[in-house]
Parts: C-alpha cells; sequence; structure tokens
C-alpha cells in the first residue's frame, strides 16, 4: 500500500493558492467600473478574461478536490473507470488524473 503524503500535501497547497487567486480576481471584477465609456468597453473585455480565468481555476479545483477525496477513500490510485491500478509514475506526473494511462487513452 502507498503513502501519497507527499502529493496530499502538494495538492493542499495547490489548493491553497488556486483559492487565493480566486478570490483576488473575484475582488478585482468588483472593482467600481470607470464612467469613461471608452474604459467601460475595455473593462468588460477584462471581466470577459477574468471569468475564463476564474473558470479554469474552479475547474482546476475540482478536479484537486475530487483528487483529496479520491486519496480519503483510499481509491487515489484505483482508475475511476476501470478500476485497474494506475502507476505512480503517472500519479505523481499528474497529481489530479482519476483515469490509468489506458483509458486515459480512450478519451
Ligand atoms: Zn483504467
Amino acid at each position: 500500500m502507498n503513502n501519497y503524503n507527499n502529493l496530499r500535501i502538494k495538492l493542499e497547497v495547490k489548493k491553497e493558492e488556486l483559492n487565493e487567486r480566486l478570490s483576488r480576481i473575484r475582488k478585482s471584477k468588483r472593482k467600481e467600473h470607470d464612467k469613461d465609456w471608452a474604459e467601460q468597453a475595455t473593462e468588460r473585455e477584462n471581466d470577459d478574461v477574468v471569468d475564463i480565468l476564474g473558470e479554469n481555476i474552479i475547474k482546476e479545483l475540482d478536479q484537486i478536490e475530487n483528487s483529496l477525496k479520491r486519496m480519503e477513500q483510499n481509491e487515489y490510485s484505483i482508475c475511476a473507470s476501470c478500476g485497474q491500478s494506475i502507476n505512480d509514475e503517472r500519479l505523481f506526473a499528474l497529481p489530479y488524473t482519476s483515469l490509468c494511462i489506458k483509458c486515459a487513452g480512450k478519451i
């Protein structure tokens, strides 16, 4: 039985980092819009970028959350699709993965 403590810590640190980034992005979005029309258009464009960034972060956080849950349930190294074990090399390279290399290849 493998111990994934190091990976767990890595994921927890990453989670903190992403949560911070997300709250910073949300704060910057809540800033008052400038009254100048041209400025407003640029700001709206910025908001779109912020939305995409935010969405990506939320997706990443979901994956981390999922990996941490899998660790808790001792399913971390078990492929979510075929139930075979995922090899450690793959887990260390892609800590968010829930699929073995064969199943990931099918997507
Ligand atoms: Zn599989």
